[in-house]
């Protein structure tokens, strides 16, 4: 080894780049291979069962969701997002198909009513607090027809209790407008970078949304205390829920259908690389949860953070280096926390989704905004998705991988570097349906305007 390949080089190299804002790509030396174990984190243990328990909630809603909202009546009230190829875009990513494998893309940007991944976790938590509410009114009986619930007095009832929830944004759009449909009285605490046309969006669904001037962990924290004191109140806590996490888990069953269909297999000659947008962790951390429990070691997941938003990479970090108990935030690291990618813009990482992620994930990467934007046009561009600038965050993962000393570093150590003309990419493109199309626009322009520009 040459000096700077030591350990210790790499992590002081890893350092300033977090510090510089450039981005930077963290691999996680405790991760262990085994899988299908339950697993504790903050106390309470969770397993495989647990994400199929999600899955099943989901699916006795289904009837429900389909009559509640007419853009879900032709998948009958499931909530699912394509798995696509896409292979047109290897070139713009640079990643040789014959040499280093395939590039797909989970849809998410396009799943109905919340245009987000947050549709998965935010409708599961408010579909259970639901359920318990339904069951304990007896307006409909456990193995019945939640239909029921589509009536006006089942509605009365349930619009004697609050849902309310602290966001930059997305989890907001996909909490609020599913708490109103089911009749719930409703309230979004939103921080100040959220996006004008998700309060207008809100306001129009009847949603009561209360805007804050600090960050994301401040509207959250604002949000818990005012539903702390009432008992009506049900606080959906992006931080600290578990529902949340396995309704995200509960993708993994989807998608593990999905790969089969498309002939994908999972193994140690064909790994599956995930690369996953991460705000406070939740949704990442859920779905890896569920895709390390049915798929076993050869998945691989990655999570990606903007630059100055690299809130889950400076905990798993701290993990290792300050023990536990510690919470940095990106502002100890002399960062902003100012991010296009509005629903990433998280200066603290969720505790539970950490401790969750210890022994499964793979790493952590940055991006910086120029990239998500040139991107997003790129996807546009090749595969005609439109996706918001969060759901970028992911493509920069297949580079970081091939193309950099740490990357390659971890291809040879996992053995992924021996079978990688073999493997599959999986990028999770998070969110965008219901951008509005000037907003959408804007991005674009952004884009090609990085891209004239030429590298930096
Ligand atoms: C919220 C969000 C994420 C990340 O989810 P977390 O649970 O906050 O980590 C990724 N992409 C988009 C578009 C989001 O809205």
């Amino acid at each position: 080894m040459t000096p700077a390949e030591t350990p210790e080089a790499a992590d002081a190299l890893l350092a300033s780049r977090l510090r510089n804002a450039q981005p930077a790509l963290w691999t996680n030396p405790a991760r262990q291979a085994q899988h299908g174990l339950a697993l504790q984190a903050r106390g309470t243990t969770i397993s495989l069962d647990d994400t199929k328990a999600a899955a099943a909630r989901l699916a006795r809603f289904a009837g429900l969701l389909a009559e509640v909202f007419p853009e879900l009546a032709a998948s009958e009230g499931v909530v699912e997002s394509p798995l696509l190829p896409a292979a047109a875009l290897q070139p713009a990513l640079g990643l040789d198909p014959t040499s280093q494998g395939r590039l797909f893309i989970k849809a998410d940007h396009r799943l109905p009513v919340a245009g987000s991944i947050k549709a998965r976790g935010g409708m599961h938590e408010v579909l259970e607090f639901a359920e318990q509410c339904a069951l304990r009114h007896r307006l409909v009986q456990p193995g019945g027809d939640y239909r029921a619930l589509n009536t006006p007095e089942a509605r009365a009832v349930l619009g004697r209790y609050q849902v309310a929830v602290g966001s930059t944004g997305n989890l907001g759009l996909s909490i609020g407008v599913v708490a109103s449909a089911l009749g719930f009285q409703a309230t979004v605490h939103m921080s100040a970078d959220a996006k004008e046309w998700k309060k207008d969006r809100l306001r129009q669904r009847g949603v009561q949304v209360v805007e804050h001037a600090g960050d994301y962990e401040r509207a959250v924290a604002a949000g818990r205390a005012e539903a702390a004191a009432d008992p009506q109140c049900h606080f959906v806590d992006d931080e600290q829920s578990f529902s949340l996490l396995l309704g995200y888990s509960a993708a993994a069953l989807h998608l593990q259908r999905q790969l089969q269909e498309q002939g994908i297999a999972v193994d140690a000659e064909h790994p599956l690389l995930v690369y996953l947008p991460c705000g406070v962790g939740g949704a990442p951390a859920g779905i890896t949860f569920g895709l390390r429990q049915l798929l076993g070691p050869h998945v691989h997941c990655f999570f990606a953070e903007p630059v100055q938003s690299p809130c889950f990479l400076v905990q798993m970090l701290a993990d290792s280096t300050q023990g536990p108990g510690a919470h940095p935030s990106v502002y100890d690291w002399g960062l902003t926390n100012r991010t296009e990618a509005d629903g990433l813009a998280v200066p603290r990482a969720s505790l539970l989704a950490a401790e969750l992620m210890r022994p499964l994930l793979s790493g952590v990467f940055t991006v910086a905004d120029d990239t998500l934007f040139a991107q997003l046009v790129q996807v546009l561009d090749t595969l005609g998705e439109r996706i918001e600038p969060s759901a970028a965050a992911g493509f920069s993962g297949p580079a970081l991988l091939t193309g950099t000393t740490a990357g390659q570093a971890w291809l040879h150590r996992s053995g992924v570097d021996a079978v990688l003309h073999q493997a599959t990419h999986l990028v999770w493109t998070t969110g965008g349906l219901l951008v509005p199309d000037a907003q959408y626009q804007g991005f674009v322009q952004r884009g090609r305007a990085v891209i004239a520009a030429g590298p930096a």
